[in-house]
């Protein structure tokens, strides 16, 4: 049984989602890495160091969901799980190749509790479901900030090859969001913000705070329908999923569409005025008072305290 991780990239660096989902699969047996992409030198290189991958395989992709699973499904006869974290690249991949090799994908993977059996969110993060998956070939998305990241020190063998590809869809274009800020689903510190905030002018604020703790900012649904937050910081159920060490919810309730995605957070601080908000409740620590007077002091403290990451 062997295993093939397609990884997670950007901007020539190999996301920190990928040592976390070999890390999830050491159990299953020896794993191979595969990059997609151009000019993948140094993401290659950065994945052969990972503990755990026996061999890193480079292959040039378009920039399509389409040719990329093309790619992966040439390889597949060779792999009994075909894994990747559930990005958003993960979950537009992976549900085309099941479809392409009619099987059935796990998706969301929290736990793996043994070779066919493993543990996914349901109803929103409000319960788990262990699945038994019988089938002969395993497609998997992993949670990945579920699991600990695999350790460095190795020296795999990187092999480039060549697969050619008949794509009906064509890469145009790229926009990018420009962000000088950590990315939100692998950050170690989250500041969220909601509606409560008022304006996009006012976000400022919390981004100013974020800054200071050289943190991931994100937002509620709520916050990013009214427009004063961009839609890639929506955390929660249809937004990102964040396992930070530290989220601080700034004028925030706690819905619970928005708690399916912290339930990862270990520590959470909740800045609201009111006491009987549910993230109040759930807090670790709960500020009550208006956040337009806490956030200025606290940011004026993290300044006086030399604290500025
Ligand atoms: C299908 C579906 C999917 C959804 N997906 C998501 C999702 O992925 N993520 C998400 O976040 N939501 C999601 N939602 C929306 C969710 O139900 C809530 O509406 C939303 O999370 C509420 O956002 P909020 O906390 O900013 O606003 P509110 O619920 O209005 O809360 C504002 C909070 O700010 C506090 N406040 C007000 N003024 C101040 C002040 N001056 N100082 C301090 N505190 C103050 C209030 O006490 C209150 O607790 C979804 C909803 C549906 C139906």
């Amino acid at each position: 049984m062997s295993t093939l991780i397609i990884a997670d990239h950007d901007l020539g660096v190999l996301s920190p989602a990928t040592a976390r989902v070999i890390h999830a699969v050491a159990e299953l047996g020896p794993i191979e890495v595969l990059v997609l992409g151009q000019d993948t030198t140094a993401v290659a290189a950065e994945a052969a160091k990972l503990a755990g991958v026996t061999k890193v395989i480079v292959a040039h992709s378009a920039g399509t969901a389409d040719g990329d699973v093309q790619v992966i499904e040439t390889l597949a006869p060779r792999y009994t799980y075909l894994v990747q974290s559930a990005g958003s690249v993960g979950k537009d991949r992976m549900p085309r190749l099941a479809a392409r090799l009619d099987l059935m994908p796990v998706t969301d993977i929290v736990g793996i509790l043994g070779p066919t059996r493993f543990t996914r969110p349901i109803y929103a993060g409000n319960a788990l479901q262990t699945v038994t998956d019988n089938q002969p070939q395993h497609i998997l998305t992993i949670r990945a900030s579920a699991f600990r990241a695999a350790a460095g020190g190795n020296d795999s063998p990187i092999e480039a090859i060549d697969v050619p590809v008949i794509s009906a869809a064509k890469l145009i274009a790229q926009h990018r969001t420009e962000s000088n800020t950590p990315d939100l689903a692998t950050a170690q510190i989250v500041v969220g913000g909601g509606v409560a905030l008022g304006y996009s002018e006012n976000f400022k604020l919390i981004e100013q705070l974020a800054k200071k703790l050289g943190a991931a900012i994100g937002a509620t649904r709520a916050a990013v329908d009214a427009g004063y937050a961009p839609n890639d910081w929506q955390v929660g159920q249809t937004g990102k999923i964040i396992a930070p060490d530290l989220y601080i919810a700034i004028g925030i309730s706690g819905a619970l569409q928005h708690l399916a995605g912290i339930q990862g957070a270990k520590k959470i601080v909740a800045i609201n005025s009111d006491p009987e908000a549910p993230l109040v409740k759930l807090a670790d620590v709960a500020l009550i008072g208006d956040l337009f007077e806490i956030i200025p002091q606290l940011i004026a403290e993290l300044e006086k305290a030399g604290v500025n990451r």
